[in-house]
């Protein structure tokens, strides 16, 4: 059924979005109960460390994300400042997930505490869309043990305005309860988003709004009310459309789900039999060259690499090897791959030769609200952890086979890998670009037909 509301938006979809309140923060207080009504702030505790999620009884003091931390200290003395702990945040963010999973398959991943959910076939299970974010909200509390805020609309733009509008207050006299959930049907669309400022919307940085301004356009409504045409005159014919459609309420993009690819593999078959070492292992090193940068190209991280041989004779073997922490360089891939050929008797040819990566994991997910902390602008001991959790493969998996802790980034790598960190994330994208250059694009390709992880982008 479509409703089409006064504002011409139609009611064909039900959007949920879901964002945790002061993620970092409220997982580290409900870790340690003693923080509980304290002003906490999750950030680097160096000289130049930045806010990365505060509490709302921090911000009762002006504290604020991004905000230097030493500036937060001197808004706010008794500040408690804790430094990140990002393998943590992962496993929280996981359950969060396996909780949405409950609700709906279509889940879009932007943040590790914030999501879409397409909810428009859930109604005959769950009920109407304000009884689903109730019922999400209820369930989140109880296994989590974490506040979240809920926004549900006829689009991503509209449920994204709705959880932020959901969310608790700071007041002078400290927090106040927001909402929670926040539904927004189809003919309220226009009245709930004109009033919101310019810069609410996807895309409109401060360079934009700016421009707007100067068109006489600081909130939505304003916005709306010029013509398509000035708006493409002064920022473009994508941006100008898109934004004239948003200001309208209008927005098609669709809930995109970011399950994950099993195996990222490449394998190659000879026209005559190779018996010769030296050729097949030149042949694996460029092949698990690939595969590497794939693995990378997809967002992923993976524990496992698999060496794939047939015979002239047809019989087919496999070899495993899984890395003591999730890899994505070239170099770790294919010196894996060849001390597994190594093992292996090649006099009577090889047909068939493969490499593939498994145990994928995702890399961190963009942090949305969340900033980013200056890694470099941390003290090395502080450097070293916050590097070391944000190489963190997303939601850790079980312990590793070499015995390593789950989803945790050794630096001491027991089986001779390369290092992990910036500089080696660095190097497999060299080694990719060289391997493109060489190759072209198409020497890769996944093994499995699911579709590619899409490349979660907040809306602003
Ligand atoms: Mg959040």
């Amino acid at each position: 059924m479509t409703v089409v509301g006064e504002g011409g938006v139609d009611q064909q979809r039900w959007v949920l979005h879901i964002d945790m309140d002061a993620f970092y923060a409220s997982v580290e207080v409900k870790e340690q109960p003693v923080l509980r009504g304290r002003p906490v702030v999750v950030g680097g505790t160096g000289p130049r460390g930045v806010v990365a999620s505060a509490s709302y009884e921090a911000r009762v003091f002006g504290v604020r994300s991004a905000m230097p931390t030493g500036q937060a200290r001197r808004l706010c003395p008794e500040l408690v400042l804790l430094p990140p702990r990002f393998s943590l945040y992962h496993r929280y963010s996981e359950q969060l997930h396996g909780v949405l999973n409950c609700f709906t398959p279509l889940v879009e991943g932007v943040a590790l505490d914030e999501a879409f959910l397409d909810v428009s076939g859930c109604g005959a299970l769950f009920g109407p869309p304000a009884e689903i974010a109730v019922q999400l909200h209820r369930r989140v509390g109880d296994e989590l043990g974490l506040a979240c805020s809920i926004g549900a609309g006829p689009n991503k733009l509209v449920a994204k305005l709705a959880s932020k509008a959901a969310k608790p207050k700071v007041g002078a006299r400290g927090p106040r309860l927001g909402p929670a959930t926040l539904i927004v049907d189809a003919p309220d669309v226009l009245g709930f988003i004109w009033p919101v400022p310019v810069e609410a919307l996807w895309g409109v940085g401060p360079a934009s709004t700016e421009r707007l301004r100067r068109l006489g356009a600081t909130t939505v409504g304003e916005l709306a009310a010029l013509p398509e045409g000035a708006l493409v005159t002064a920022l473009g014919k994508a941006a100008g459309r898109l934004l004239h459609a948003l200001s309208w309420g209008r927005d098609t993009r669709p809930v995109t789900t970011d399950r994950a690819p099993k195996s990222i593999g490449h394998e190659e078959t000879y026209p005559t039999d190779i018996a010769e070492r030296g050729e097949l292992h030149r042949r694996l090193v460029v092949m698990a060259d690939s595969v590497a940068g794939s693995v990378r190209d997809q967002g992923m991280v993976a524990r496992t690499v698999t060496l794939k041989l047939r015979y002239s004779d047809f019989a087919t073997i496999t070899r495993s090897h899984t890395f003591a922490s999730p890899q994505t360089t070239g170099p770790s891939f294919w010196t894996a791959a060849a001390a597994m050929l190594e093992e292996l008797d090649l006099r009577n040819g090889v047909r068939l030769l493969g490499v593939s990566a498994s145990g994928l994991l995702p890399t961190e997910s963009s942090p949305g609200e969340q900033l980013q902390l200056a890694l470099d602008a941390m003290p090395p001991a502080e450097r070293r952890e916050a590097e070391g959790a944000a190489g963190d493969a997303g939601p850790p998996a079980a312990p590793g086979a070499n015995g390593a802790p789950g989803g945790t980034m050794s630096r001491q790598r027991p089986d001779g890998e390369p290092g992990s960190g910036q500089a080696a994330w660095e190097r497999a994208s060299e080694a990719m670009d060289a391997v493109r250059a060489r190759f072209g694009e198409a020497a890769v390709r996944p093994a499995t037909t699911v579709e590619p992880r899409p490349v979660a982008r907040p809306l602003r």
